[in-house]
């Protein structure tokens, strides 16, 4: 069990002994991140949606952030982009849905803000993919107005500092959550107090091992057992699904269908096949991977389909469209879903190494 002093101050009743423990720490100790380096609103909505399910370490190793605003500088910029190069900028951070939301927003701002990026919690609450969490970080990163927000960070921080005992995703405790982070808001300084308050979750306060001997504001921490909050509803059960994919290759191309489902739409990836028309074609690859409660093992088959073959309706799902794909031209730009990037990466690299790979005539 964590080491934890014992509580001596009451945030509520000593708010600025609260948010001076907090924000000295901050200024002494605070990371360095690249969305912190600007006051740009477009660019902080960048960063914001980008980290909203993915981790910070991914988005800084693979310079996601940098890249994004290199080819998409300004809300103009976004706002004319295709669909494909959006989707390819966004490859392997998944949850695509974000990067279409961010280009959606760009067109809002234009049409309806005259290509100025509005500066009120309500408008920008208003742009399509803006819950209130991101509206507060928007107002407070790039305004410094005192706008609260609550992440899961700040949630596991709160249930902690008030011990508070009931599921964080009910109404009720949802209601307190944020009724915390606007009693505690400095009314200056909102850019510095949320950021402190968001990395104490990240870096002390945090899940599995709360740091709580170096924590800031271990003072004014009421909890007794930190590793037991914040408590939540039990999650979904895990669903096992098998997916069988093809692998067909024809004069250096190979056969790609598009997604149409919600959360990969518009997407480039293998053809989908029901597994009866699976079976008896040579597998090239079994490979696993997860997608929100999903667990996935994918199985990819070989098929000697030459390009301008009639498809039989019997092998491949009605997943139209199709298109046949350019390995050293078109397949590199088009964008894909990472596990079957992976999947039909290891493919190839098996064919080269001519393990197991039947389809070459
Ligand atoms: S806020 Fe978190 S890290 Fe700090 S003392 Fe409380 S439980 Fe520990």
């Amino acid at each position: 069990m964590t080491e934890k002093p014992l509580q001596t101050r009451d945030p509520l009743e000593e708010t600025s002994a609260f948010q001076r423990a907090l924000i000295d720490w901050f200024e002494a100790d605070g990371r360095d991140y690249p969305w912190r380096r600007t006051t740009d609103p477009y660019a902080i909505l960048v960063s914001e949606l980008m980290l909203q399910q993915t981790r910070i370490e991914t988005v800084l190793e693979r310079r996601y952030f940098e890249r994004w605003l290199e080819r998409f500088p300004d809300i103009a910029t976004l706002a004319e982009a295709s669909e494909t190069e959006l989707l390819k900028q966004w490859e392997g951070l998944g949850y695509y849905n974000r990067a279409r939301n961010l280009q959606k927003a760009a067109r809002v701002v234009i049409d309806d803000h005259g290509g100025v990026f509005p500066d009120s919690l309500e408008k920008v609450h208003d742009l399509p993919g803006v819950g209130r969490y991101t509206a507060g970080a928007v107002l407070s990163f790039a305004y410094d107005r005192p706008a609260p927000l609550v992440d899961g960070n700040v949630a596991r921080v709160f249930s902690r500092l008030f011990d508070h005992r009931s599921a964080i995703e009910t109404t009720a405790s949802q209601k307190q959550l944020w009724a915390w982070a606007d009693d505690l808001l400095p009314e200056k300084g909102a850019r510095e107090y949320n950021s402190a308050l968001m990395e104490l979750g990240q870096r002390h306060c945090t899940r599995a091992a709360p740091d709580c001997l170096a924590c800031p504001v271990s003072a004014f921490c009421a909890t007794r057992d930190p590793e037991a909050l914040p408590r939540k509803k039990p999650p979904r059960e895990t669903v096992h699904v098998v997916e069988h994919a093809l692998f067909a290759i024809s004069g250096g191309r190979i056969l790609l269908e598009q997604e149409s489902g919600s959360r990969r739409r518009g997407l480039w990836r293998l053809p989908l096949l029901a597994e009866k028309n699976a079976v008896g074609l040579p597998v090239l690859l079994r490979t696993k991977y997860a997608i929100t409660h999903h667990r996935v093992d994918l199985i990819v088959h070989g098929a000697t389909i030459q390009e301008g073959q009639v498809v039989e309706p019997t092998l491949l799902n009605d997943h139209p469209p199709r298109k046949w794909v350019d390995l050293e031209s078109e397949y590199p730009e088009i964008a894909m879903p990472s596990p079957f990037r992976k999947a039909v990466d290891q493919v190839i690299e098996n064919e080269n190494n001519q393990i197991d790979f039947k389809l070459r005539p």
